[in-house]
Parts: structure tokens; C-alpha cells; sequence
């Protein structure tokens, strides 16, 4: 993957990926003319031998019979090869936007944190969006507009020279013209979608920080911001459209002037004022009839290439876009590890792990070394920016430490450090459990199954009993089959954060990562959560982030972390007793205070 493509060369490539039908389009759109040829050959014979030669009705039965499936045969062919063109940018805007989400999934969660959720999602969908018109329309045009022009002068080059002349000498003035148009037309949709970028990013941060707006009584002023934004995306959107409309009025023009030109011809050579441009049998009704027919079609495929001549810059504005997440360097691992499935509880060994974030100039963590025992739990707490999360997105394998090792073991074989292991592999092992569970759109049954695509519905019951759903499972409509989520049944934080857990038992992971489990949740919720969490510690290996006292009561040890270092990793009792880190907490509080 070439690092200094140009998104002209990226659209070329990616081209591949729907060459079978943008293939089948041209075959169709090359036999739609020649079936225009019969046409034109069925009616010129009409007209010659009724007009001219005065021939009765047999002589013309061929050509009437042939007439109205040639008419069908084009209207199928035309229809055919819009559809094959379509499902042909389809494919493609498929396996584009697949790569994107593999690619973004890749770059995980710190990097996707770090964009603008509108501008991803644009990205996502609309950008994606904007390569069909190039590869379902343009593409394919480009080609018959090669094949289509030559197949034409091949058939009226042997009827009238000085006709063929005309055709070749007027048809490069129709690209040329589109060329000095369309210049202008990329750096225009080039700022389009800068704006449309800019205009969503806006929308979404004032409608996310509505509430607060509200109390400042500073809607008002967000609400004529808006308008300013969209009043100057319609300015631009016209100007784009205007120059659109404006090439394929010049493109009409030149097409026109081009066949009135050749009508004047022939129309000159049947008054007998011109005598040249033929051969010895002259031109008779037929042939001028037929070249005439034909005629249009000649400059068609460059007319049609104009209307989409603003797909081809708009699909290359998308592409300038997409690329550099595409393109990006990731950091990738040799993925020829053999594969790796743990056997019994994980062991993690943390030797000087040194992480930090690009762009800061400390790290969040510290030459941090302890061990985490198989099937231990592992309470980790510490005041804010401490590091915490920064411990789990390095063991989820989200981020990379500059500096040390992770070394994992299973009791069975030696350690492997985590460098040596597929992400995939690794992150299959992991249940992670947030402050906020997602909830997708879909049954519960769709909800749960994200864990375990294969997992039966009595393996779905007994999940939730664990998680302590079961009373809420009877409760519902339909069940496991009832709908969660936007337009379906609403859902509790306490019932989500459950799911969550439901989730984390059908994964059946060797590591469960907990960040603040019970929090924001009323007593009853933290109640339930912490029942399902007790069972859920049970045989695995757990790392809890919490600030909350309860919790505390769940680990074998509590590990204490200050400024990304371990102040002091101990069992709850030895931290509490006198002289200890937590000597002053009370067993009645319920935050720990850091001292
Ligand atoms: P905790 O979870 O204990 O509150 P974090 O692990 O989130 O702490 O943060 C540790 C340090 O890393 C803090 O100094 C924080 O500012 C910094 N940090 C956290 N996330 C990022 C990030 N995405 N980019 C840059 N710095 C970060
Ligand atoms: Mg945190």
C-alpha cells in the first residue's frame, strides 16, 4: 500500500473491487448501440424503399418485423446497464466502508475517541457514499465513451467520408470544453465537504450541550449560529450545482451544433449543391437517414460523461478523505503468531510497564511492575488521572507501552509476553465492563448474542439469571425476542450495566476489566450488580477500577496508584491497618478517600 498514492490512483485500485459488474455495464451499454444500429438500420430501409424505390409491402416485412424487439432489446439494455453499474458501486462502497470500520477498530478506541464522532461517522457513511456516483456512473462511461464513438464511425466511415469527417472533427470539442469547466468544479466540491464536515460537527456539539446552552440562555445565539452555517453551506451547494448545470448546458450546445452541422451536410448533398464526401454509390435516403439516427448517439456517452463529471470530483474529494485512515500506519504485529486459547486462569506478569500518550510529556504510567494472579481480583484504585484507565487500555491492548513488558501465562504453558500473541486472540479472552453499557438497537436476545454469536437461548436464560435479569426477563413481552433501544422497550442504567455483565458470562473470558461498575446506579441497582459481579469474580482473573468501599470488599488485594506508580499493593486489611494507606477510611464510608 503505497504511502504517496494519489486519490486518483486509490480510486483506480479500489476499482477492482467491483470490475465484474462495472465490466458487465459496458458490455451492456456497447450492445445497446449496436442494437441501436439495427434500429436505425430497420427504419433508413423503411424509408428508402417506400419513398424511393416505391416497393411493395413484402420487401419491407423484415425490417417491421425486426423493429419492435430491437425497441425492447434497447429499453432492457439501457435498464440493465444502470443496475449493473449500481450494484457495481454498491460492492465497492461495501468493501470500502468494511475496511474503514476494520480499519478504525484497528486504531481502537483511544484513536476513535480522539476524532470528531460527526466527522467519523461522515466519513463512515457519507464519504463512502459519495464514490457511487464515480464508479456506478462515471466509470463506466469513461469506457463507452471509447468504445461507442468508434463503433459509430466504423459504420458511417464506409457510407460517406466527409460525414465520418465531421463526427471525428467535432467530438474532441465536447471534452475539451468539459475539461475547462470541470477544473474549477473539484476545488469547489473540495470545500463542500469541508463545510459539511464543519456544519455537523457543530450541530451535534450544540445538540449535546443543549441543556447546558439552555440554563445560560444561550440557545438563542447557538440557534442563529446554525442558521449562519447552513445559510453558507446552501450558498456553496448552488454554486457547485450552478457550475453542474452549467457544464452540461455547454456540453448540449456543442452536441447540437455538431448534428445540425451534419444535417446541413446532407441536406446540401440532396439539393445537389455539394458533390463530395461519398463514394460511387453516392448518398441515397438510407444512408443519410441512417447516419442521422446514428448521429446522436455519437456524442451521448460524452454528453452522459459531463452530467457525471461532478461524481468523478466529488469521489475524488472523498477519496482524499478516506485515505489517511485507510492508508494509515497502524501498529501492526507480524499476524503469523500461532494461535493462542488459555487453558486455565490467566496470569499477568507487569515488568517496568512505561505508557504514555502521544503528545504528552509524561507518561500516565511508570515503570509499573506487579503481578496479577490467575483467578485473583484485583481492586485498583487512586485519584483522578492516576492512571487507572490508562492500566486497562494497556491491557485491553488498546495502547502500546513505550517501555517494558506484559507477560501473560496460563498455568499450563510458559509466559508469552503480549507482543507475542493476536490481538484478536488476546481481546477474545477480555469482558469489559464500563461505566456506560451499550445498548444496540435489536432484541435482547441480538444484545446479548454480541457476546456469543452461537450461544442458544437457554445459554442466554442462564446468563441472565447470573447477571441477575431473570425477574426483569419474566417481566417482558416477548422475552428474549423483545426489542431494546430506540422505538423498543426503554432500559435502566442499572438493567444496561447488568446486560453488560450478562454479557461478560456468555464470553466466558479468561480476564474480566471493570471500570466503575456500579456507578451512577441507586442502591437496589448497585445491589443486584454487585451480586451478579461476586459470581461473575469467581474463576477468573479481574481487574476492578473503583473508588467506591463496597467494591473493595469484592478484591483479593487493592492496588494502590499515585501519578501513573504504584503507591502500595496489599490486601484491603493491611492497607486499612494502622499506620496503613487507608488507615483513616472507616468500613462506613462508601468512597475511599486517597490520601
Ligand atoms: P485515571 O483513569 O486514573 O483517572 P488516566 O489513566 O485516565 O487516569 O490518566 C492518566 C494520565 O494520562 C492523566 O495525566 C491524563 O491526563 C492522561 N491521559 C489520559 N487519557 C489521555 C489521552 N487520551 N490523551 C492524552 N493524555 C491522556
Ligand atoms: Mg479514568
Amino acid at each position: 500500500m503505497a504511502s504517496n498514492e494519489t486519490p486518483r490512483q486509490w480510486l483506480q485500485r479500489t476499482a477492482s473491487r467491483g470490475a465484474r459488474w462495472s465490466r458487465l455495464s459496458v458490455i451492456a451499454g456497447t450492445l445497446s448501440t449496436l442494437v441501436l444500429m439495427v434500429q436505425a438500420w430497420c427504419i433508413a430501409t423503411i424509408a428508402q424503399r417506400m419513398v424511393i424505390d416505391g416497393a411493395d409491402f413484402s420487401s419491407l416485412l423484415i425490417p417491421l418485423l425486426l423493429l419492435p424487439p430491437a425497441f425492447i432489446a434497447r429499453g432492457l439494455l439501457v435498464r440493465a446497464r444502470t443496475l449493473c453499474g449500481a450494484r457495481g458501486g454498491i460492492e465497492i462502497r461495501q468493501s470500502v466502508r468494511k475496511e474503514l470500520l476494520e480499519r478504525i477498530a484497528v486504531l481502537g478506541p483511544l484513536w476513535a475517541r480522539r476524532q470528531h464522532s460527526a466527522t467519523l461517522s461522515n466519513r463512515v457513511w457519507d464519504q463512502v457514499d459519495a464514490l457511487q456516483g464515480f464508479y456506478a456512473d462515471y466509470r463506466p462511461q469513461m469506457l463507452l465513451c471509447a468504445i461507442i464513438p468508434i463503433i459509430i464511425l466504423a459504420a458511417v466511415a464506409p457510407l460517406s467520408w466527409a460525414a465520418a469527417l465531421i463526427l471525428l472533427a467535432t467530438g474532441p470539442l465536447i471534452p475539451m470544453n468539459m475539461a475547462m469547466v470541470g477544473i474549477g468544479a473539484k476545488k469547489r466540491q473540495e470545500d463542500q465537504f469541508l463545510e459539511m464536515g464543519r456544519m455537523s460537527r457543530h450541530f451535534l456539539d450544540t445538540l449535546q450541550g443543549l441543556s447546558t446552552l439552555k440554563l445560560f440562555d444561550i440557545s438563542k445565539r447557538q440557534a442563529n449560529e446554525v442558521h449562519t452555517a447552513s445559510e453558507s453551506f446552501r450558498r456553496r451547494t448552488m454554486r457547485v450545482l450552478r457550475l453542474a448545470f452549467l457544464s452540461s448546458t455547454v456540453l448540449e450546445f456543442f452536441a447540437s451544433v455538431s448534428i445540425a452541422l451534419l444535417a446541413l451536410y446532407l441536406g446540401f448533398v440532396y439539393l445537389g449543391q455539394f458533390n463530395f464526401g461519398m463514394y460511387d454509390h453516392g448518398i441515397n435516403l438510407f444512408i443519410g437517414l441512417f447516419i442521422l439516427i446514428l448521429a446522436p448517439e455519437f456524442y451521448q456517452p460524452l454528453r452522459e460523461l459531463g452530467v457525471h463529471y461532478h461524481a468523478k470530483a466529488e469521489a475524488e474529494a472523498a477519496a482524499e478523505d478516506l485515505m489517511p485512515i485507510l492508508n494509515r500506519r497502524v501498529f501492526e504485529r507480524d499476524n503469523d503468531q500461532p494461535p493462542w486459547q488459555p487453558r486455565a486462569g490467566l496470569t499477568l506478569s507487569l515488568e517496568g510497564l512505561t505508557a504514555r500518550y502521544a503528545g504528552r510529556e509524561s507518561p500516565a504510567l511508570t515503570e509499573v511492575s506487579l503481578t496479577i494472579q490467575a483467578n485473583e481480583t484485583l481492586a485498583v484504585i487512586g485519584p483522578s488521572g492516576a492512571g487507572k484507565s490508562t492500566l486497562l487500555n494497556v491491557l485491553m491492548d488498546f495502547m502500546h507501552p513505550e517501555a517494558g513488558t506484559l507477560r501473560v501465562s496460563d498455568g499450563d504453558h510458559p509466559s508469552r509476553a503480549l507482543t507475542d500473541i493476536r490481538p484478536d486472540d488476546w481481546q477474545h479472552q477480555i469482558a469489559w465492563v464500563g461505566q456506560s453499557a451499550v445498548i444496540v438497537s435489536g432484541t435482547l436476545a441480538d444484545n446479548l448474542r454480541l457476546a456469543n454469536a452461537h450461544a442458544s437461548d437457554q445459554i442466554l436464560k442462564e446468563a441472565l439469571e447470573q447477571a441477575a435479569l431473570h425477574h426483569w426477563l419474566a417481566e417482558l413481552p416477548d422475552g428474549l425476542e423483545t426489542r431494546l433501544g430506540e422505538g423498543g422497550r426503554a432500559v435502566s442504567g442499572g438493567q444496561a450495566r447488568r446486560i453488560a455483565l450478562a454479557r461478560a458470562f456468555l464470553r466466558d473470558a479468561r480476564l474480566v476489566l471493570l471500570d466503575e461498575p456500579t456507578a451512577s446506579l441507586d442502591q437496589e441497582s448497585e445491589r443486584l450488580v454487585m451480586d451478579a459481579l461476586s459470581r461473575l469474580c469467581k474463576g477468573r482473573t479481574v481487574v476492578l477500577l473503583t473508588h467506591r468501599m463496597e467494591l473493595l470488599a469484592l478484591a483479593d488485594r487493592v492496588l494502590m496508584l499515585s501519578q501513573g506508580s504504584v503507591q502500595a499493593l496489599d490486601t484491603l486489611e493491611a492497607l486499612r491497618a494502622p499506620g496503613g494507606p487507608l488507615a483513616r477510611s472507616t468500613k462506613s464510608e462508601t468512597e475511599v478517600r486517597h490520601v
